[in-house]
């Protein structure tokens, strides 16, 4: 193996820029020539690609976002999208590919690696938390401590004026954002896609409240009833009580990573180099119980992870 690929797909997770750094200086370490592709599968597909090296890797691990951008890239669905990528991966010489992205960024490696025989190896990026496989995700700490940041400030304005609010988090199929925040803020009511939202139960914890005292609902925005406006909605038409919403969206996926992130992508960076140089292919390289586990790709979306039990039952006990 003389010139390895990195790229960065999907969902963009603090921490990325960390894991490239860690990548490109791993790889030098062991002597291999490093590339960049530019965009995830579309910048593979047309070859848009740039050499790594230490000068172009400095200063990025403390930044959000990913300097080698990333995308959604429905061409690479198909056989001939995946063909036109390992001709360019071909002609520009990558004899090992590192994958750092979510469920359908590996979904694309494994057919990639099936399809034309390339080593590739995955690291969980994604602020969901949802793969199995590995205990935390890259930046997944980072959009906690920046939703739990916007909850408090939420709760400034919520408890001045005695308010009932949905805050919704991201976490498309997954509760794991929503559960950590809520504990950590004290939410009186979580709902998450992972167990039924209960209208009536939800109802009765605003009343325990009193009602002109403040509440805050944490609302993971896969929640099988449809999210923050939906849930405000049920309970105004059944109920009368009338809410304010925010949806914290975006920002959740920004900013600086936090040291557990940076530490966590260093890691799992210098693993995924270390696993391509020890003939290790289709699997994700992950870290479980604090050590470096490597799992097959298709282990990490067939296996569901689930939010912690403890979680839910603190959650509980502490309304
Ligand atoms: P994430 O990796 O964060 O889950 P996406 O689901 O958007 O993000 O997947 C990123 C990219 O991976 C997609 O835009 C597509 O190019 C590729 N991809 C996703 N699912 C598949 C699939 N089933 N087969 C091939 N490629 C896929």
């Amino acid at each position: 193996m003389k010139r390895i690929a990195v790229f960065t797909s999907g969902g963009d997770a603090p921490g990325m820029n960390a894991h490239i750094r860690a990548v490109e200086r791993t790889a030098h370490k062991h002597g291999l020539e490093v590339i960049g592709i530019v965009g995830g599968y579309s910048g593979m597909m047309s070859g848009h690609m740039e050499v790594l090296d230490r000068i172009r890797t400095a200063n990025i691990l403390d930044r959000g976002g990913t300097v080698l951008k990333t995308s959604r890239c429905p061409e690479f669905l198909e056989p001939e999208g995946r063909t036109q990528a390992m001709e360019q991966l071909r002609s520009h010489g990558v004899d090992g590919v590192i994958a750092c992205g979510g469920d359908g960024t590996f979904h694309g490696a494994h057919l990639l690696f099936e399809e034309h025989g390339i080593p590739i190896v995955g690291t969980p990026g994604t602020i969901d938390n949802d793969l199995w496989g590995t205990d935390f995700t890259i930046g997944y700490d980072t959009a906690i401590n920046t939703a739990a940041e916007a909850i408090d400030k939420i709760r400034d304005t919520a408890d001045s004026h005695g308010r009932l609010f949905f805050v919704e988090v991201m976490g498309r199929h997954a509760g794991f954002i929503a559960m950590d925040v809520g504990v950590a803020c004290g939410a009186e009511y979580i709902a998450v896609p992972e167990s039924m939202t209960d209208i009536e139960e939800l109802y009765k914890r605003i009343i325990a409240q009193g009602r002109d005292q403040r509440t805050i609902v944490i609302v993971g925005e896969g929640d099988e009833l449809g999210g923050a406006y939906k849930l405000s909605q049920l309970i105004e038409e059944r109920y009368g009580l009338t809410s304010k919403v925010s949806i914290l969206g975006h920002m959740q996926r920004g900013g600086s990573p936090t040291v557990r992130d940076r530490v966590l992508a260093a890691r799992l960076g210098a693993a995924s180099v270390q696993a391509l140089l020890d003939g290790k292919t289709d699997v994700m390289v992950g870290e479980v119980a604090g050590r470096v586990e490597l799992v097959p790709l298709a282990d990490t979306w067939s296996h569901r992870k689930s939010v912690p039990s403890y979680l839910i039952e603190l959650a509980t006990m502490l309304v």
